[in-house]
C-alpha cells in the first residue's frame, strides 16, 4: 500500500488546483481520477454548445501571474474544447501528470482511528494510506436521467449531456430530442438545431436566461485585463458571486422606471450573470424580483414569434434566479426556425418511450436520438456514492441521511482530515466556482501546513459547531428568495432526496472573511489533536 500525506479525489480544475497547491508545501500527493481523462465536468460535457457561463478571464486560476499572462482566450465565454485546452495547458505547465493516476475509481475511503490516516481503495483493489483526503468530486457529476417504462425497446441513441460520448454525433438528416431545459438543454438547442432534421424540446419548466453577449477577445481587450489582472481578479474574490459584480446598492422599488429599464437594458445587454445584481434586492425581496422578472419575461417574449410558443416559453411560475438562470446564445431565437418543436410536459407528459421514439399523452414522436439534458444530483450526489467510512465505522451517507452538516462547508465530524471542496454549507454553486475553489484549497493547505509544523495529527469539525454553521447556512437563505422555488439548490431535483439548502448565500466574499477570521482565531468549531488521541484546541496559528 501507497503511503501518502495527500490523497485527492478528482482531477477536474479542484482537484489540479489542489495538487499544485500541497505539492507546493512539501506534502507527498496523488490524484486519482475515475475517468481516462483529466478535466472532471469539462471533461464529460462535450456537447454542442458547451461554453462556460462565466468570462473566460475570471474562469481561471488565479495561482500564478506567469499563466495569466501566457494564456489567450479567444471568446469572452470560452467553449468548452478550450477549456479542456487549458486545463490540458496547465497539467503540462505544472508538471501535474506524473501524480495523476486515470481510470481509477475509489471505491471507499475508510478512517484508520488506531493509525489516524484513510485508507482508500480503488474499484480495482488498489489502495492508498493517507493522512488527508481532499475530495474534489464536484457538483454536478453525478447525472440523473429518467427511466421511462420501454426506454430499452428505443432503436435510436440515448446521450446524457453530462456523459457526453467522445465520438462525434452526426445530426444530419437526424431526427433528435432533447429533454430537459436547463442550462445544457438552452446551450445544445440552437446549435443542434441547426444540424439535425428536425428537433424536439421537452421542457417541464420553461427557465429565465439572459443572453450571452458573447463575442472574440480582441487585442485591445487581452491586454488591457492583463495589465490589470490582479485588480480584476481582487474585484471578483471580493463580490458578492465571485463575478466581478458590483451589486447597485439601490432598491429595483426605488428606482424611477424609466431608469430601471435602462439599468435592466444595459445589464441584459452585457452582464449575463450580473443582470441579478442590477439591484441589490432582485434575489432577496419579490417586489423587487418582479420588476427583473418582468424585464426579462418581455426580453424573451419579443424574441418568439409564434404566440403559443411565446406563452410557453415565457418563465412565470417562480422568482428570476430562484432557481439557476441561464446565460443562453439564441436558445429562444431557434424556436423560429421550422424544423424546431416544443413539447411541453405540462400539458402532455411522456407517457413510455416507443421503438422508434417517444410516446407522450398527446402523440407518438419519432426520434434517432434522444438526449437527456436533465441534469445532475447536485451538491452530494458524489460525494455519497463511494463508501466513505469515518469514526466508530459511521458512514458519510448515515451522517448525511437528513441531509448534509458541515462545520463551514469544510469538514465534518467524524471525519477527521477530510477536506470538502466546494461542497455544501460552502457558496459552491452559487459562486463562480474558480474563485471559491482556489480559496478554500489556499485555506487547506495553510491548515495542513500549520498542523505539520505544529506537530498536529487530526483536524475534525465539532459536532456543535456543525449545528450552528447549518443554521447559519439556514438563516442567510431565509433572507433570499431561493427557498420560494424547487431546485437542485434544495434537493428537490432528485425524488426523495433530503430537502435542505445546502449552498452557502452569504457571498464569496463573506464566507472567505469567515475562513479567514477561523484561521486567524487557531480554528474555532474544529479539534486539531497531537497524534497521542489527546485532544486539544491548537493555538492560534
Ligand atoms: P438542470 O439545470 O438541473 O436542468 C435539468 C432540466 O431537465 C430541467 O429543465 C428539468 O426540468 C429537466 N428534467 C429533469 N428531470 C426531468 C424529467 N424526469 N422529465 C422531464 N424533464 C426533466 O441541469 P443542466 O441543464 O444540466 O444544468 C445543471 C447545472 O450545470 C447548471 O445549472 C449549471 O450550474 C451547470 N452548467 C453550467 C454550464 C455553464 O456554465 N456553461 C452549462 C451547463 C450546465 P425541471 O426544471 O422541471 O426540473
Amino acid at each position: 500500500m501507497d503511503t501518502l500525506d495527500v490523497l485527492i479525489v478528482g482531477a477536474g480544475f479542484a482537484g489540479l488546483r489542489a495538487l499544485h497547491t500541497f505539492r507546493g508545501i512539501g506534502e507527498k500527493v496523488l490524484v486519482i481520477e475515475a475517468s481516462d481523462g483529466i478535466g472532471g465536468v469539462w471533461y464529460h460535457n462535450g456537447y454542442p454548445g458547451a461554453r462556460c457561463d462565466v468570462e473566460s478571464y475570471d474562469y481561471s486560476y488565479s495561482f500564478s501571474p506567469e499563466l495569466e499572462q501566457e494564456w489567450r482566450w479567444s471568446e469572452r465565454y470560452a467553449t468548452q474544447p478550450e477549456i479542456l485546452r487549458y486545463i490540458e495547458h496547465v497539467a503540462d505547465r505544472f508538471d501535474l501528470r506524473k501524480d495523476i493516476l486515470l481510470n481509477t475509481r475509489m471505491a471507499s475511503a475508510v478512517f484508520d482511528e488506531a493509525a489516524e490516516r484513510w485508507t482508500v481503495t480503488s474499484q480495482d483493489g488498489r489502495q492508498w494510506s493517507a493522512k488527508h483526503l481532499v475530495l474534489c468530486l464536484g457538483q454536478l457529476s453525478t447525472t440523473k436521467a429518467p427511466a421511462y417504462p420501454g426506454q430499452e425497446s428505443f432503436k435510436g441513441r440515448i446521450i446524457h449531456s453530462g456523459v457526453w460520448p467522445k465520438d462525434k454525433v452526426d445530426y444530419t438528416g437526424k431526427r433528435v430530442a432533447i429533454i430537459g431545459t436547463g442550462s445544457s438543454g438552452m446551450q445544445m438547442t440552437p446549435v443542434i438545431a441547426r444540424e439535425a432534421a428536425h428537433l424536439t424540446v421537452f421542457q417541464r419548466t420553461a427557465n429565465y436566461s439572459i443572453p450571452a453577449a458573447n463575442a472574440p477577445v480582441t487585442d485591445e481587450e487581452d491586454k488591457a485585463v492583463k495589465a490589470n489582472y490582479a485588480e480584476r481578479r481582487l474585484q471578483a474574490r471580493n463580490s458578492p458571486t465571485g463575478l466581478g459584480f458590483k451589486p447597485n446598492r439601490v432598491s429595483a422599488l426605488d428606482a424611477p422606471p424609466e431608469e430601471r429599464e435602462k439599468v435592466y437594458e444595459a445589464a441584459w445587454n452585457r452582464w449575463g450573470f450580473g443582470f441579478a445584481l442590477a439591484y441589490f434586492d432582485i434575489l432577496l425581496s419579490k417586489p423587487a424580483n418582479d420588476t427583473a422578472a418582468d424585464f426579462i419575461r418581455r426580453r424573451i417574449a419579443a424574441k418568439i414569434e409564434k404566440p403559443d410558443l411565446r406563452e410557453k416559453l415565457v418563465p412565470k411560475d417562480h422568482a428570476f434566479a430562484a432557481r439557476r438562470p441561464s446565460v443562453d446564445s439564441g436558445y429562444f431565437e431557434a424556436f423560429n426556425r421550422d424544423n424546431v418543436e416544443l413539447a411541453d410536459l405540462r400539458e402532455a407528459p411522456i407517457v413510455a418511450f416507443t421503438a422508434n421514439g417517444i410516446r407522450t399523452a398527446a402523440k407518438d414522436h419519432s426520434f434517432d436520438i434522444v438526449i437527456f439534458a436533465t441534469g445532475f444530483d447536485a451538491f452530494t450526489g458524489s460525494l455519497l456514492k463511494p463508501d466513505i467510512v469515518g469514526r466508530g465505522g459511521v458512514t458519510l451517507k448515515e451522517k448525511w441521511a437528513a441531509g448534509p452538516v458541515s462545520q463551514l462547508g469544510v469538514g465534518v465530524h467524524g471525519f477527521p482530515n477530510m477536506h470538502i471542496v466546494c461542497g455544501p454549507g460552502s457558496p459552491s454553486l452559487l459562486s463562480n466556482v474558480m474563485v471559491s475553489i482556489e480559496e478554500q484549497i489556499d485555506w487547506f493547505s495553510r491548515l495542513v501546513r500549520t498542523m505539520r509544523e505544529k506537530g498536529l495529527s487530526t483536524f475534525e469539525a465539532e459536532e456543535e459547531a456543525e449545528r450552528a454553521w447549518v443554521a447559519h447556512v439556514n438563516e442567510r437563505a431565509k433572507e433570499t428568495l431561493y427557498l420560494t422555488a424547487d431546485s437542485y439548490y434544495n434537493g428537490a431535483e432528485v425524488a426523495g432526496k433530503p430537502r435542505v439548502f445546502m449552498p452557502y448565500s452569504g457571498g464569496v466574499r463573506g464566507y472567505r472573511r469567515i475562513l479567514e477570521r477561523s484561521e486567524a482565531e487557531g480554528y474555532p468549531g474544529f479539534k486539531l489533536s497531537p497524534k497521542t488521541g489527546s485532544a486539544t484546541r491548537a493555538p492560534a496559528a
